[in-house]
């Protein structure tokens, strides 16, 4: 197969974009250097190709950023209505639409998720987008009785509480970073956001669409650079007020001893290891390729992917063949080749990673079933073959620790109560499934494990109006429903002596 990226027709916006030198800092609707004029480049981890070369921020460009921020929080903005920024809203969305192409080839190239799912992903941004435009239109307080003598009103008023420091993981940050610019703009806040090394330039792409959309100067602003420099200085910025974080758990660890400078309330979406279980009744048909996808997709860096797959005892020979099947059916290949089902891991580092956790499952006495090795016949990229491990055991470190990789392990059980103490059994509380013919199997399972989000009889939708959050290591803070405005906006009790 061809490796180099020029060997797929690229939008000619797409060319542009990437034709640039530099991808400055978004400061305050402009594109500036960073103040040091250092630079980091990306790779396109489909190649290990340089791929583009970006401003480095640091303390001081965050700075700039907070400062433009908050004086667009304080400006004119401030003024918009409801309906204004709804109208916005539906706006960005439009336009979004339009551009959707050059923007996922972006993405694709930029992180190696495969073009069909970026592309796929398209509808559920535009609900995204609409639910926030509902949102704006939705925000309320009460009013409320009191045991005051005399005659005292009493109301509460939820107002935006200012400017949000957006950091965001390499995963899908196309999509991701909407989560956040959503709210701020149904809210009536401003954001700086910091996109992950590996992963910047849709983010960066992303906020001068907003402007030219007609998002005012200061509202969405974007500082690339490493964790160690833009993103601690923006989690201990005094004049940041909250923090909306997605990453690893041990970075969320560092952010929430960072937000004590200001006492920032945190929203925090963090690691998973979540338990896919596919019962003895479970169609094999259905639960087999979603348990797949469930891991596979993406190769296996998303948060909820499911790679703990839990699997009756009676059923696990049937299972484990009909699963081998299918992955070998699973091509893995260039990002943008419409035909790959997997592209490549983010970075050489990552695959590293990946490859020495198998190693740890064969040491720890787990079977290797399937894949397990590097794709050396794709030169330069940082492909992997989807791995299959099975016998594994939840002691095991393959099944307690994420490796954000395209790696399955298949753990049997024999009854409900042991897969669900399984399950149960993890520092993180993230996603889960069940796969059963028997309701009230299914609901058992869904009432007795300890995630924030579990799918019976399907595997990975996420949708802002039913919402997606964490417990346990995975984090707090809603992510979708009315609930996920919470971190952008703040009540404020009122009086009234008439
Ligand atoms: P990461 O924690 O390494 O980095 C996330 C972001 O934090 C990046 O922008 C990074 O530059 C920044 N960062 C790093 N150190 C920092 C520090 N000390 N202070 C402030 N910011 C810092 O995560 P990643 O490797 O980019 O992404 C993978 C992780 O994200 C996985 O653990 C995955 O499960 C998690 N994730 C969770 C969800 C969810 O919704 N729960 C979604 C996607 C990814």
């Amino acid at each position: 197969m061809t490796t180099t990226q020029q060997s797929f027709a690229l939008n000619s916006l797409t060319q542009d974009f990437l034709a640039r030198d530099e991808h400055f800092l978004f400061i305050n609707g402009g594109r500036v250097p960073a103040s040091s004029g250092e630079t980091l480049s990306t790779v396109a981890p489909s190649t290990g190709e340089t791929l583009a070369t970006f401003s480095s921020g640091n303390a001081a460009d965050i700075d700039r950023a907070v400062t433009a921020a908050r004086a667009a929080f304080q400006g004119e903005w401030s003024t918009w209505t409801p309906y204004q920024r709804q109208e916005l809203l539906v706006k960005v969305a439009r336009v979004l639409d339009e551009r959707f192409e050059e923007l996922a080839q972006i993405e694709s190239l930029d992180m190696g998720a495969p073009i069909s799912r970026v592309l796929s992903s398209k509808p559920a941004l535009m609900r995204m987008l609409s639910f926030f435009a509902a949102q704006a239109l939705n925000i309320s307080g009460e009013t409320l009785q009191n045991g005051i003598p005399g005659q005292v009103t009493t109301m509460t008023l939820k107002a935006p509480v200012g400017v949000i420091g957006g950091i965001i993981p390499w995963n899908g940050p196309l999509n991701s970073q909407f989560w956040i610019i959503g709210a701020v703009l149904a809210s009536g806040c401003t954001t700086v956001l910091k996109p992950a090394q590996y992963a910047s330039l849709s983010v960066l792409r992303v906020a001068e669409i907003l402007h030219e959309a007609g998002v005012p100067a200061g509202v969405v602003n974007v500082v690339t650079g490493r964790g160690s420099e833009a993103g601690t200085a923006l989690a201990a910025h005094t004049d940041v007020d909250r923090v909306a974080f997605t990453g690893s758990t041990e970075t969320g660890q560092r952010i929430i001893e960072a937000s004590t400078s200001n006492i920032k309330k945190l929203q925090l979406e963090l690691g998973g290891k979540s338990a896919d279980i596919i019962c003895a009744d479970a169609d094999l048909d259905k639960a087999v390729p979603a348990a797949a996808m469930g891991v596979f997709a993406n190769s296996g860096q998303i948060c909820y992917a499911g790679t703990r797959v839990l699997v009756q005892r009676s059923i696990v020979d049937e299972f484990t063949e009909k699963l081998l099947a299918y992955v070998d059916t699973l091509r893995v290949g260039h990002s943008l080749d419409p035909d790959s089902a997997l592209g490549p891991v983010i970075s050489e580092s990552q695959l590293d990673t990946v490859l020495s956790y198998v190693d740890v499952g064969l040491a720890e006495g787990a079977d290797l079933l399937y894949g397990g090795q590097r794709l050396a016949d794709q030169a330069g990229g940082y492909f992997m073959q989807p791995t299959v491990f099975g016998g594994v055991t939840n002691t095991m470190r393959i099944a307690r620790e994420e490796i954000f990789g395209p790696v399955l392990s298949i753990l049997p059980f024999d009854d409900i109560d042991e897969a669900i103490a399984i399950a149960n059994d993890s520092d993180f509380g993230l996603g889960g499934a069940v796969w059963s013919e028997n309701i009230s199997t299914a609901l058992k399972v869904v009432q007795g494990v300890h995630t924030g989000t579990m799918w019976v009889n399907c595997y990975g939708y996420v949708d802002p109006m039913v919402g997606f959050s964490g417990t346990k290591l995975s984090g707090y803070g809603a992510k979708g429903t009315s609930a996920h405005m919470d971190t952008y906006l703040y009540t404020k009790s009122v009086y009234i002596q008439l």
